[in-house]
């Protein structure tokens, strides 16, 4: 079977077409630089969306995947398993939460989250405490749930009838949410910084008013942070920026380093409603997919990794700065840590496709981020040569543009 040769336009003859990816098929990969077919290289500055932290083929990544891989794969969840264990002590240890609930994908962290948001609602005795607040241009996943959860109905909208009781208000706007949120609310969802949506951080004084609305009216608040965790923004967790602690976080992409992996974090108190066939999983907790995120985790998690996010955030911003005075094409350079997003003057509106198609030509991986974002999510420890000669690829494009 490995010797049937593959062509992009397999992708055609075989694949549901949900995705339009490169007109390249990409082979290997070490660090963040990646081949194709033809031998040819790109610098990787996509990541895999914001998932491949070490980069590629990383030694600590490989080694803990063969080393579990010769021992135990998966056990199903009548067992429980040392690596899954581990990992849990790693999660609660380094942050607000006490209790893990590990799956498969950010999706399935935030099902989890939001479904566990109605039983604390059902559990407070107000038979109407069940509506989900949340906002315009959201991602939360693509399950019927989350995707409704989500603000982007155009992702929504053809699978109606959609689950009932979510609303949606305008984002970093704290009176239209104080609108909303009211007894009968038993969770907020939001992102700290808005990945999909356009690399739009939150308002500090936004996520503390949700905070203290949540409070006041007995709801939960949920940091969806698939996209800005594991050391995306520079700490650990995006909320360790903000001053505020949310119930539940949920957490995937970066947290295996490319294996699939999410999870759902809370406090005692808020686990402790969920009960024994409540929720679950397959795969969840896999000892395979639990090593290599222990490994991928415990490297992320030192000051020297932090810190090299952030000086690389400022090199990034400093070069981006330079070669937008050159070109012009964007209004505004932002984000946090490696999440990175050059947004589009009104004049270029819609181009982000066209730059990552050129950019791609002149060998540089990179994302959009909605229409008029140019999104930037590379490894954490991306060297300095690889930003460089990705910054001049890209330049190119733009030039090309
Ligand atoms: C990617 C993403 C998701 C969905 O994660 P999947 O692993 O694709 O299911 C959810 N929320 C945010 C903020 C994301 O960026």
């Amino acid at each position: 079977m490995n010797d049937v040769a593959i062509t992009r336009s397999n992708f055609n003859d075989w694949m549901v077409p949900v995705f339009a990816p490169a007109n390249f098929i990409l082979v290997r990969g070490e660090g963040s630089r990646i081949w194709d077919q033809d031998d040819k290289e790109y610098i990787d500055f996509a990541g895999g969306i914001a998932v491949n932290a070490l980069g590629h083929a990383h030694p600590v990544a490989v080694n803990a995947l063969t080393e579990q891989a010769q021992k135990l794969w998966h056990i199903g969840n009548g067992y429980t398993n040392e690596p899954v264990l581990r990992l849990a002590k790693q999660l609660v240890e380094s942050t607000f939460a006490d209790k893990v609930f590990f799956c498969n994908s950010g999706a399935e962290a935030n099902e989890a989250a939001l479904k566990l948001a109605r039983k604390v609602g059902l559990l407070s005795g107000n038979s109407e405490k069940n509506h989900i607040v949340a906002f315009k241009n959201a991602f939360h996943g693509r399950t019927l749930f989350t995707v409704t959860a989500g603000g982007q109905p155009k992702y929504s909208q053809d699978f109606a009838p959609l689950p009932g009781g979510i609303e949606h208000t305008a984002f970093n706007d704290l009176e239209a949410a104080k609108a909303l949120i009211t007894e009968n609310t038993c969770a907020v969802i939001v992102e700290p910084i808005q990945g999909e949506g356009g690399v739009l951080p939150a308002d500090i004084e936004f996520l503390k008013g949700l905070r203290a609305l949540c409070d006041e009216k007995g709801a939960v608040l949920i940091f969806d942070e698939v996209q800005t965790g594991v050391g995306r923004t520079g700490s650990l967790y995006a909320y360790m920026n903000t001053g505020v602690t949310p119930d539940i976080l949920t957490t995937a992409k970066a947290l295996g380093g490319g294996f699939p992996i999410g999870a759902m974090i809370t406090t005692d108190h808020y686990a402790n409603m969920y009960a024994v066939g409540d929720h679950g999983t397959t795969y969840g907790g896999n000892p395979l997919a639990c090593a290599v995120a222990g490994a991928v985790f415990e490297f992320i998690n030192t000051p020297e990794v932090l810190d090299g996010v952030k000086q690389r955030h400022q090199y990034f911003i400093d070069a981006l700065n330079k070669i937008n005075a050159q070109y012009g094409l964007f209004k505004e350079i932002r984000g946090q840590g490696l999440l990175i997003g050059c947004v589009l003057k009104d004049e270029h509106a819609g181009k982000a496709k066209n730059i990552v198609t050129l950019a791609g030509e002149e060998g540089l991986l990179a994302l959009v981020a909605g229409a008029d974002v140019v999104r930037f999510t590379p490894s954490l420890i991306i060297p300095q040569e690889d930003i460089d000669e990705g910054l001049n690829r890209f330049t190119r494009a733009l030039a090309r543009l």
